[in-house]
């Protein structure tokens, strides 16, 4: 199948310009007429569901928490990228896409990613409106830092808790328009089941996780904004209930998953500690603006860190990429972290950890600013590890954090399902193969406030305002699958529970599908995931019922999800023969060891397309062109 784009045409700077000038536009009176489901409150949803209402649509709204602003966004912590250039530092809107498409390892669309950067600036405007509390300079213009692959300081933020005061303010419109009616909310919902009708969106069937009813509820489009998959491998920074499920019913239903082996390992996160984690914790990469990482010169030194005089330190970033030195991009970060553990110069408890050190900061700025910049990081460090990072460097370690692939969508944010539009961490499009920090929390917006207000209009232009509802026979026919699916889960009776197998599962992509691959330990990562699947299906333990708030019930569902998309994510990982990004497959390295493209054979975005049950998927590519930008070696040296 072609996959089209629909990237307009015409120079760079002016095609979402024009684009918005050519779309359709529904005349306001009839906005109310046109039904919109959008499913998920974080920043992407919660951002988009207010727009659409504001312009008159009627929306309904879903989440799985108990409210739209306990969504994952409320974790991220660093900040939100904008080509202000306040700071005067050289910064602009083709900066900011030059770095992304390169920080992304020029496996992004130039068109979505130059139109990203582009509504940067209207982000930090609109959140200012609304009260975001960003930081300010002692002039009083809103204060900036670095984050990594950038040399300017283009980061806005609020302390350690940007993305908590962000998604208020989109819950902020967001109430306003529940109040007026204009949006319907239905919190504590699952959506189990994307409804199609004539191959278009059309609605989708929901699971009431307080009474274990389903809810069919239909739409003229809908609108996926759940989230990124990063908690297939189970230890992740993301919140315990981010799931793919939704994307993965859309996948199952015809839409075609696009790069799903990208996916984003942290590298400053608090280390594992034991098997019975069930969650990891992120350390901002805001840290790296001051914090210096370093680990013993000598293989096996168990000196305590403030011991290791300077001559016996390696800062190997500072070393290998001077002109990034500890603000070198996170892929780059991580193998490096992987690196220097596995050559035995790890350090902590379980020698999988590196320092990142303060002292130099504090004794050059004062603690107070230190203290100012990243208490609460501090603090968070403190209470979790119990050792004062004020005086003893941080330990950190790399960690599943974000997922760059996710539903393949055309410019306009469109699936290749009609009328299914997907956005933020859950569609793949704009960050390649490697994201740049503090730019989810722009794109989750951009596409919220900016992008789908238009798009979606576009379409709906087009479009009668549907005459089916909800007791049409596709409501039936999926109320069934999604039925029949959760009566055999709850059928299997087994002996392990869901926590117990999805461990297994982490352990396995984590060894043989994390920032290092190679085709040996993919190969068999494949077999064993479908070992566990089986197992999975014949020994899981699901207690309880099914008309019933049953939390079992629901990690089992989102398991067995996970199970089948681990294999997709190899399978995706196994076909792409080239590093780039966070993707590094171990045959494909220059030299100095750094990720190796194949501009020839890969420059282009894997599509997959669901193939049935235990079957192999379907291979589908969109070239990637590059008209404006030259593809290089990417260096941070
Ligand atoms: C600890 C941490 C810190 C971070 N810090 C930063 C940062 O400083 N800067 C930055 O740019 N990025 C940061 N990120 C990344 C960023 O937070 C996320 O990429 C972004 O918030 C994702 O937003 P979203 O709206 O796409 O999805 P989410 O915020 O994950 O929201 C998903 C929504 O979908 C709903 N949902 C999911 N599945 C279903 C379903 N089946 N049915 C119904 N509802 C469903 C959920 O209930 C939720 O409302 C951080 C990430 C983490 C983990």
């Amino acid at each position: 199948m072609q996959l089209d784009s629909k990237a307009p045409g015409g120079p760079l700077a002016e095609k979402w310009d024009r684009h918005r000038f050519e779309m359709k536009l529904v005349n306001p009176a009839n906005k109310r007429k046109y039904n919109i489901i959008v499913v998920g409150t974080g920043l992407a949803g919660g951002s988009a569901s207010a727009t659409l209402a504001e312009l008159g649509y009627s929306i309904k709204t879903f989440c799985i928490q108990d409210s739209p602003r306990r969504a994952h966004s409320i974790a991220a912590q660093g900040g939100i990228n904008a080509a202000k250039n306040y700071p005067n530092d050289g910064d602009s809107i083709w900066r900011l896409f030059y770095d992304t498409i390169k920080g992304g390892d020029f496996r992004s669309r130039e068109a979505n990613t130059y139109r990203l950067a582009q509504v940067s600036d209207n982000i930090i405007d609109q959140c200012v409106a609304q009260g975001v509390p960003f930081a300010r300079d002692y002039g009083g213009l809103l204060a900036n830092r670095s984050f990594g692959g950038a040399q300017v300081s283009r980061t806005f933020y609020c302390r350690g808790q940007t993305g908590q005061q962000l998604l208020l303010g989109a819950y902020s419109s967001l109430s306003r328009q529940i109040a007026e009616g204009k949006v319907k909310m239905f919190p504590r919902r699952e959506m189990v089941e994307l409804v199609l009708i004539n191959g278009k969106a059309k609605g989708i069937v929901a699971r009431n996780l307080i009474t274990g009813e389903f809810e069919s509820h239909d739409a003229d489009a809908v609108v996926l904004a759940t989230g990124g998959y990063g908690n297939v491998y189970y230890l992740s920074t993301n919140a315990t209930s981010c799931n793919v499920g939704a994307a993965f019913r859309a996948y199952k239903k015809g839409a075609f998953f696009a790069n799903p082996c990208y996916t984003q390992i942290h590298p400053t996160c608090i280390p594992h500690s034991g098997e019975y984690q069930s969650k990891l914790t992120l350390m901002s990469e805001s840290l790296r603006n001051d914090g210096r990482v370093w680990v013993p010169k000598n293989a096996g030194d168990k000196r305590r860190p403030n011991d290791i005089p300077e001559s016996g330190r390696d800062y190997y970033l500072e070393r290998k990429y001077p002109s990034f030195g500890n603000l070198a991009p996170r892929d780059i970060a991580s193998r490096n972290a992987k690196e220097m553990c596995d050559e035995g110069r790890g350090v902590g408890p379980t020698g999988y950890a590196v320092y990142l050190d303060f002292k130099e900061a504090i004794e050059r700025d004062g603690i107070e600013i230190v203290r100012k910049k990243y208490g609460n990081l501090f603090d968070m460090y403190e209470n979790i590890i119990d050792d004062n990072p004020y005086e003893t460097p941080m330990m950190i370690y790399p960690a599943s954090h974000y997922t760059m692939g996710g539903l393949w969508v055309d410019y306009n944010l469109m699936s290749n399902i009609e009328g299914l539009f997907v956005l933020g961490e859950a569609n793949f499009s704009d960050h390649g193969a490697n994201r740049l920090g503090a730019s989810a929390l722009m794109q989750g917006l951009a596409d919220g406030y900016f992008i789908i207000p238009y798009t979606i209009g576009g379409y709906l232009a087009g479009t009668e305002p549907s005459e089916y509802n909800a007791d049409h026979t596709a409501f039936n026919d999926a109320t069934r699958e999604a039925d029949e699916r959760i009566k055999k889960l709850l059928a299997i009776k087994g002996k392990r529970t869901v926590d117990n197998i999805h461990r297994d599962l982490g352990h396995i992509m984590w060894e043989y599908c994390r920032m290092a691959r190679n085709e040996e330990g993919l190969t068999k990562a494949l077999k064993l995931t479908r070992d566990l699947r089986e197992e999975f299906w014949q020994n899981a333990l699901v207690p309880g019922a099914d008309r019933d708030y049953n939390l079992s019930l629901q990690k089992a569902g989102r398991v067995a999800d996970c199970l089948e998309f681990a294999e997709l994510m190899i399978t995706d990982a196994l076909a792409r023969e080239e590093s780039c990004g966070g993707h590094f497959r171990e045959e494909y390295k220059t030299e100095e060891g750094e990720a190796k493209r194949d501009d020839e054979n890969f420059c282009h975005i894997a599509a997959w397309e669901y193939g049935g049950y235990g079957k192999a998927p379907i291979f589908h590519k969109e070239p990637l062109a590059f008209e404006n930008v030259e593809l290089s070696q990417r260096s941070y040296k």
